[in-house]
């Protein structure tokens, strides 16, 4: 019983990984957090994906949920999607925290 003391105490204090985002590859911010069910919730799916808001969005302004269920309920398969491509390009070069909103005219109050 002469083992030494591990360093326990300082694992407690390491930052937590950032979540990456498997669409775009990038971390995502705290506030940027958005779950995706990749299986509408609608539709009886559980699993969640935690995306880019932006990239959730983008998701489903492309897709409608049928379409999510019955052909893009991964993430690989959202990645064959050209659409999805070029927005990941695209949103690839802008900073982690981006968070385009000028289409969003209907957002609440
Ligand atoms: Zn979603
Ligand atoms: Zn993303």
């Amino acid at each position: 019983m002469a083992r030494k003391h591990r360093e326990e105490a300082a694992s407690w204090y390491e930052e937590p990984e950032p979540e990456i985002c498997p669409l775009c590859s990038r971390p995502i911010p705290e506030d940027q957090r958005d779950e995706h069910h990749l299986v509408p919730k609608c539709r009886g799916g559980r699993k969640t994906q935690t995306l880019h808001r932006i990239c959730h969005r983008q998701i489903h302004a492309l897709f409608s949920e049928s379409e999510l269920e019955k052909r893009y309920s991964t993430v690989d398969a959202l990645l064959e999607h050209d659409e999805i491509r070029k927005f990941v390009a695209w949103v690839a070069r802008k900073p982690a925290g981006f968070y385009d909103d000028t289409k969003q005219s209907n957002r609440r109050r």
